[in-house]
Formats: C-alpha cells, structure tokens, sequence
C-alpha cells in the first residue's frame, strides 16, 4: 500500500512555473532543459507504481520521493518499501538506449541516436543511499537496527539494453529493469520473508518517515539564477499562453486569440504561489494579476480562500 502516493515533486512544478514567466532565450532555454530531465526522472518513477501497487497490502508500506535529512545533508530515495523483514531502496533511472554497466570501473555508459555518454554508476549512488537511511534510522529508530536495508536499482525505461562488465553475480541483480520489480520483491520477500505489518514499529516509522521528510523547493530569485524583473507579470491566457490577458466586466480577455476566462487569474496566482511563496498582499496580487483596483484585486484574492494574518492594509494572505 502506497503510504505516501507518487506525486509530482514540488520543485518541479516550480521550474515549470519559472519557464512560463519567463521570456525565450537562452536562460528559458536553460531552465526547460532542466524541466525535461527532471520530468524524465519523475515518468520513470510513476511509471512503476501500478505494479508496485499490486504488492499486497498487508505486507509493504510504499513512500515515493523522500529527502530526510542526517543533520547535515539531504538524502533522496525515490522508492523506499518497508516490510516486516527488510527495508528496500528503488534507485530509478529513465535512460532510453543501449547501456553497458562496468562494476571496474563504476561508469554507465550510454549509446543513443548514435551519441555515447557516459553517467556514473548507479548502483553505487544506491549503495551510498542504503548508508543513509540506516544511519537516519540507527539516530531515529535504534530498535530496529536489525532491519536489514537492501537497494536496487530500477531502470525504467522499456527502450534501455542493459549489459554488465566485470559485475558479481550479486551485483548484477542488484540492477533490474522495470517490468521486473514487482516480481523481484516477491523473490525478496522468499529470501527474507515478511510477514504482517503489525509489529510496534509500524506503529510509528511510516508517521516519523513523512514528519522527517523536506520536499525540495528552489528559489531561483534568491540563487541568482532568475532577475525578478525577468519575470513576466500577468495573467496567462489558458488558449494562446499569452500573458497579459485584460480584466474587463468581471473577465478576463486576451488581446491576442480573444478567448475570455473568468478564472484564468487562479493559475496566474498559483504561479505566484511557486515562485514567491505563499505569503501574498493585496497590494502584490494586483501587481502580479495587472490590475488596477484594489478592490478588484482583493475580491479576486479573497474567491482562492486563502487564510490570513493581520489586519487591513498589513493583511498577509497565505495561498494555499
Ligand atoms: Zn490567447
């Protein structure tokens, strides 16, 4: 069962919201190549979840995408899977093409569209993960040190060739492909058994495992990747993606298509949201939205429901 669901990482959305205010060149260029590695990263993990989702129930506690921290760096597992009798780390990868793994070595190399790349060795990233969580759970949970932590790493791509150099056989099934996972962890659970998850650490591990766990954010204003001037305020037109759309009559118009939406400012706020944080004034909504009454902007503000804090002109809004 899917403790915590596959969803979309939060910085993604961010990066995405960056990119539609931003105008092309080479720093959009920039900020969408990061987009597509980092969508690519995530299809791949989703594209396991029906059949980790087959797993029963009874007998795994699936996390998707958790960043806990060991006081002083954060560590990322994609997948971690509790059972009763082992803990498994799933190292994803989305690498479309022919890959030729060296254990000597520690490098992946990739043949694509006739390009050759080469990448580091996941399964050492993976072993270095598996470090990690025990020393987050030997902090957290001294009890359960006993939990053997195996990983594996998935590569989920149904267009990757994968051959092996110089591997244990060990090491070589420590690397699957995708279609293979669901039926790799049953064997797992053969070698480890595991049984019901109703032992007391259960009781507790899966809570702390979501309170310990600090999504990724970005502030690219604040790193210096972004000029704030850089970004385009406005609402953004949901047919042609041009930005600004007018507000007129209770409305929102597009100058370029002519297509009206009377709730095309909500994305536009949502924008806001990932980029600047959730704290907004009335005073910077109808910047950002481009209007020019605040009393319009603040009934605007005020149909997304958003809590508040102080009072009149010093009211903070928090999007949600
Ligand atoms: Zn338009």
């Amino acid at each position: 069962m899917f403790y915590k669901p596959v969803n979309i990482p939060y910085y993604l959305l961010q990066y995405e919201a960056y990119a539609r205010r931003l105008r092309p060149g080479s720093l959009m260029n920039s900020i969408e190549s990061q987009i597509k590695n980092y969508r690519a990263g995530y299809n791949g993990e989703r594209s396991l979840e029906p059949m980790l989702a087959e797993l029963p129930d009874k007998n795994f506690l699936i996390f998707h995408d958790l960043r806990l921290s060991n006081n002083l760096y954060f560590f990322q597992i994609d997948y971690l899977i509790l059972t009763s009798a082992f803990f498994l780390i799933l190292e994803v990868k989305n690498i479309a093409g022919t890959l030729q793994l060296n254990f000597a070595t520690h490098k992946l190399t990739r043949s694509y569209n006739g390009k050759i790349e080469t990448f580091q060795d996941p399964t050492v990233q993976s072993s270095i993960l598996c470090q990690q969580l025990q020393d987050w759970l030997s902090i957290h949970f001294n009890s359960i040190s006993d939990i053997p932590v195996l990983d594996l790493v998935v590569f989920s791509s149904p267009g990757t060739y994968i051959t092996f150099v110089n591997g244990t056989p060990e090491q070589e099934m420590g690397v699957i492909r995708g279609p293979a996972v669901k039926q790799k962890i049953l064997s797992l659970t053969n070698e480890y058994g595991a049984a019901s998850l109703n032992s007391k650490i259960f009781k507790n591990l899966p809570e702390q495992l979501l309170v310990a766990n600090h999504p990724k954010t970005i502030d690219l204003i604040a790193n210096k990747t972004v000029q704030a001037e850089e970004l385009i305020k406005g609402v953004r037109c949901p047919s042609c993606s041009h930005i600004p759309m007018t507000r007129i009559a209770q409305n929102w118009h597009c100058p370029i298509c002519g297509k009206e939406s009377p709730k095309a400012y909500i994305s536009a706020l949502e924008d806001f949201r990932l980029i600047y944080g959730p704290k907004i004034t009335n005073r910077q909504c109808k910047e950002f939205l481009g209007l020019d009454s605040m009393t319009t902007s603040k009934y605007l503000l005020r149909s997304v429901h958003p809590t508040s804090i102080g009072k009149n002109s010093n009211r903070i809004y928090l999007l949600k």
